[in-house]
């Protein structure tokens, strides 16, 4: 199970299961980076 990703801005983002670290990752990117969007299938794809 992936849980862990980091943004290519250096945050580290972690959450308990994949579900909680896609909508952390989400809510990170529309906090810090406007316009960016990744669907669940991406940001999994990248986290480790
Ligand atoms: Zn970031």
């Amino acid at each position: 199970m992936k849980t862990r990703l980091t943004c290519p801005c250096g945050t580290v983002i972690t959450g308990a299961d994949e579900d909680e670290l896609v909508e952390l990752t989400q809510q990170h990117l529309a906090a810090e980076h406007p316009g960016m969007e990744y669907g669940r299938d991406e940001i999994l794809f990248i986290a480790t």
